[in-house]
């Protein structure tokens, strides 16, 4: 069982292109689960171990992957990003804490992008963005922050600006050290060295930075004071607060990059860590005591209390059926015997993996707030509830549009 204050589970929604399964693939690269680089042309890609994803060069189901990262643990839910699979997103959200926006820089916010964000929102996903592709010709950071403003009517609060863009992007300024960030990349990857910011970006940087500051103390006090008199503020006054503006789900991180360079993704993981939430950082789940709507019951992050986990995915391999649950309650233990209270049938969990990409890892037990992969569930089905069969408690269920809501 991981520390569940330090863990992450969250997914990458994206506009088909706009780079979501190259973010992923440097994640498992950072995470130091890959060595070998996939690129996505090449068809090798580490999420996409389906064949037909493969063919089609999209993301079509919902692989789960724990990254560990600078002692914390991210679980990555591959969610579609193909607007025919709406309904496996909205599976996959539903089971998200939070969740990283990728945009393609030289396009903003795109029609797909403002549909699973709209899904987002209904779940009240906080909410990180990332503008990658700012190596592209035609990349315009100001551009893709209006963008997300006027499209997504959300709160976009840059905490890096980017240095030069297209063929003369070399990093980044961080704004809340107010340090330049240079990058330089060869077939490895890429190393990067802190410097002071460049005397003809300063003014930009502090125009930036002052936009970031005002925006972040609409969540604390103190930082407004400090702003309004124009103090010194701690890296913490101001993690803290943009902290609080997006578990709020009111206030958007922004990063920025270039996934295809190695640009910017370390700092989007130091973000996902600082700024999303953590299970325990959720509000409890209402679930209903055997099914029975009238009778309602918390469902709580606590490893103590009894199972209650929701199945989001099924899949097949050679292995048989692979069920991935999200556990919101209790602790699972391969060889148990539980309950599907939807289907009210008993079902034996015969092993409990942890997931990466393909592979995976046999678990004795895993606890609220992982996500795992079973091995035994024969008549569970996407969206039931498996719990302990002596205190039943159905999750709410999760409804599927049939059809795709066009936005204006
Ligand atoms: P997805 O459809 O959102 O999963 O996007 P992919 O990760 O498959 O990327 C789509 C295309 O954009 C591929 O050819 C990538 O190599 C390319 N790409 C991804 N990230 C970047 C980037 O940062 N810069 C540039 N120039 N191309 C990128």
């Amino acid at each position: 069982m991981g520390d569940l204050a330090n863990t992450r589970n969250i997914g990458i929604m994206a506009h088909i292109d706009a780079g979501k399964t190259t973010v992923s693939e440097r994640i498992l690269y950072y995470a130091g689960k890959t060595y070998k680089m996939g690129e996505v042309h090449e068809g090798t890609a580490v999420m996409d171990y389906m064949e037909e994803e493969q063919k089609r060069g999209i993301t079509i189901t919902s692989a789960a992957t724990k990254c560990p990262w600078k002692g914390a643990e991210i679980n990555l839910i591959d969610t579609p990003g193909h607007i025919d699979f709406t309904a496996e997103v909205e599976r996959s959200l539903r089971v998200l804490d939070g969740a990283v926006a990728v945009f393609d820089g030289s396009e903003g916010v795109q029609a797909q992008s403002e549909t699973v964000w709209r899904q987002g929102q209904k779940y009240g996903l906080p909410c990180l963005c990332f503008i990658n592709k700012m190596d592209k010709i035609g990349a315009d950071f100001e551009m893709s922050l209006r963008s997300i403003h006027e499209k997504l009517l959300a709160n976009p609060v840059a905490m890096q600006i980017p240095m030069g863009a297209g063929d003369s992007f070399a990093g980044i300024i961080d704004l809340v050290s107010m340090q330049a960030v240079f990058y330089e990349t060869d077939k490895m990857g890429a190393s990067f060295r802190e410097m002071e910011i460049p005397a003809d970006l300063v003014d930009q940087a502090k125009r930036y930075r002052a936009r970031m500051l005002e925006q972040a103390a609409e969540y604390d006090d103190a930082l407004m004071d400090a702003f309004v008199n124009d103090e010194p503020v701690l890296p913490e006054t101001i993690h803290g607060a943009v902290r609080k503006g997006t578990l709020a789900g009111t206030l958007h991180p922004v990063f920025v990059g270039s996934a295809l360079r190695y640009i910017g993704v370390q700092r989007l993981l130091d973000g996902v860590i600082a700024y999303l939430p953590s299970p325990i950082d959720k509000p409890a789940l209402i679930g209903h005591k055997g099914g029975d709507e009238s009778q309602e019951v918390p469902v709580k992050c606590d490893p103590k209390a009894s199972l209650v986990a929701l199945a989001f995915k099924i899949t097949s391999d050679a292995h048989g059926d692979l069920s991935f649950l999200r556990i919101y309650q209790g602790t699972l233990k391969s060889g148990t015997r539980v309950l599907n209270v939807n289907r009210n049938v008993k079902e034996n969990i015969t092993r409990v993996f942890e997931m990466h990409a393909s592979e995976r890892k046999i678990l004795e037990t895993a606890s609220a707030g992982d996500i795992v992969a079973v091995v035994g569930l024969r008549q569970t089905l996407t969206g039931d509830t498996i719990c302990d069969s002596k205190k039943p408690v159905m999750l709410p269920s999760i409804t599927f549009p049939q059809t795709v809501i066009t936005m204006s």
